[in-house]
């Protein structure tokens, strides 16, 4: 595969959720020596700080008094060795397993509905994309973090592969996992996340889609190196 080394780009990759962004977008992120930004982890960072103060067991939930918490708390860093995000809280790693889990699923839609949390994340979205040379995936890269991004793609796939996939994945850690329970989240975070007012899960109208229900990793990375070739060049 032929590429010019010397233009970079933004790749953009939108979709339902498990819909195998992360994977697509790590393995194109490693073959280009591309940063790699897993923005639906900062939104997940920031449900599991809501869950741990507490916030959802009050019908008097204080934003103002959140967001205070939020910048003093919850910090981003770049992590050269392996060209992707760490997330903080509180000065402590964020584990993988944690924001992961079914408990920070169902809460993340509500914590991503809200227009101050976004422009925060989105700011701090926006700053990692000023040298280009990123592989970003979430629900609105593509219509409102980077508009202008050179290539975009929209992934999706049917619901019973893509619970499959998460409760596949969640099963690592976790024995007790249902996968009835697993199929009522996606459902519930996508209907959260396409009819959410601020930026939604939205195919953006120069977006590429990709169904990969029946398409293994390597065929897609097929499709996206032969779109990828016509991008920098
Ligand atoms: O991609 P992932 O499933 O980890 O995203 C978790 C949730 O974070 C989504 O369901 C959505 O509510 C929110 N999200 C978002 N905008 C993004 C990335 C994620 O609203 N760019």
């Amino acid at each position: 595969m032929k590429y010019n080394k010397h233009k970079k780009i933004i790749l953009a990759i939108d979709g339902f959720s498990s819909s195998g962004k992360s994977t697509l977008a790590r393995a194109i992120s490693k073959k280009l020596k591309y940063k790699y930004l897993d923005t639906g982890a900062m939104y997940r960072s920031i449900a599991l700080l809501a869950i741990r103060e507490k916030v959802f067991n009050s019908d008097l939930w204080n934003i103002k008094k959140f967001i205070h918490l939020l910048k003093k708390t919850f910090q981003v860093k770049w992590n050269k060795k392996i060209n992707e995000i760490e997330l903080f809280l509180n000065k402590k790693n964020v584990k993988k397993s944690e924001i992961r889990s079914i408990e920070v699923s169902k809460k993340v839609s509500f914590i991503a509905k809200i227009p101050d949390i976004r422009e925060i994340l989105t700011s701090i979205q926006r700053n990692f994309g000023v040298e280009k040379g990123i592989v970003v995936d979430g629900r609105d890269i593509g219509t409102t973090v980077f508009p202008k991004s050179e290539l975009k793609i929209f992934l999706k796939s049917s619901i019973e592969v893509r619970s499959y996939r998460r409760y596949q994945d969640i099963k690592k850690t976790n024995d007790n996992i249902i996968y009835d329970e697993v199929k009522k989240d996606l459902i519930y975070r996508d209907i959260m996340d396409i009819n959410r007012k601020n930026s939604p899960l939205k195919k953006s109208v120069n977006a590429i889609e990709i169904d990969n229900t029946y398409l293994n990793i390597e065929k897609e990375l097929n499709i996206i190196n032969n779109l990828l070739i016509n991008k920098i060049k």
